[in-house]
């Protein structure tokens, strides 16, 4: 059975860095859709001048549009054994969605891991990022606005996954070591009851 993998966590929490780690460990592909979004707009694409402004806002782009993108990449070869999903699903909508697809690949979500750390520090992560990688995002308003998002519209996606049993927490405060190692020991628990 494939490692389907999803992480979950407000802006900050870390779940780039961390499905960076488990695209290493375990071989399976990272899809994010920020860095799909990112890539767009780097490109000149189409698609990247139709979301520019959203992501400048910290607002999300629309489900279908994210549904269309995620659809299409799940359904690559690379995922045989698995992916990373970092970023996506962002609503109940997407997530149902998500279930949708999966369901008709005939695979399902392996666990759901909730990176969690409360809003202050996740706020602080994000502004020294800002000053590192200079993501146009990260600025002190759209940040705020990204927070304020999340609390609206994806926050309740914890409870979606704990209804369906999938969801792990797991404390992201910590070092990047430190949460890695938290996560591989849900995971050896993931494994067993494959
Ligand atoms: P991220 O890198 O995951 O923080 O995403 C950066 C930005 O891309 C977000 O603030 C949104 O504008 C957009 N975005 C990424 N993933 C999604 C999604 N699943 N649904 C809607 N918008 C998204």
């Amino acid at each position: 059975m494939p490692l389907d993998l999803l992480l979950l966590g407000l802006p900050g929490a870390g779940k780039g860095t961390q499905a960076k780690r488990l695209v290493a460990e375990h071989g399976i592909p990272q899809i994010s859709t920020g860095d799909m979004l990112r890539d767009a707009i780097a490109s000149g694409s189409e698609l990247g001048e139709r979301v520019r402004p959203t992501l400048d806002a910290g607002e999300l782009v629309p489900d279908q549009l994210m549904v269309d993108l995620i659809r299409e990449r799940v359904s690559r070869p690379d995922t045989e054994s698995g992916f990373v999903l970092d970023g996506f699903p962002r609503t109940i909508a997407q997530a149902e969605a998500l279930d949708e697809m999966l369901r008709e690949l005939g695979r399902t979500l392996s666990a759901v891991l909730e990176l969690q750390l409360d809003e202050g520090e996740a706020v602080r992560r994000l502004l020294g990022r800002a000053a590192e990688e200079g993501r146009s995002d990260d600025a002190p308003d759209v940040v705020r606005n990204r927070m304020r998002v999340y609390r609206e519209q994806t926050e309740s996606l914890g409870a979606y996954y704990l209804a369906q049993g999938k969801l792990v927490g797991v404390d992201a405060v910590g070092a990047v070591e430190q949460v890695a190692a938290e996560i591989e020991r849900v995971l050896d628990q993931v494994e067993a009851r494959r």
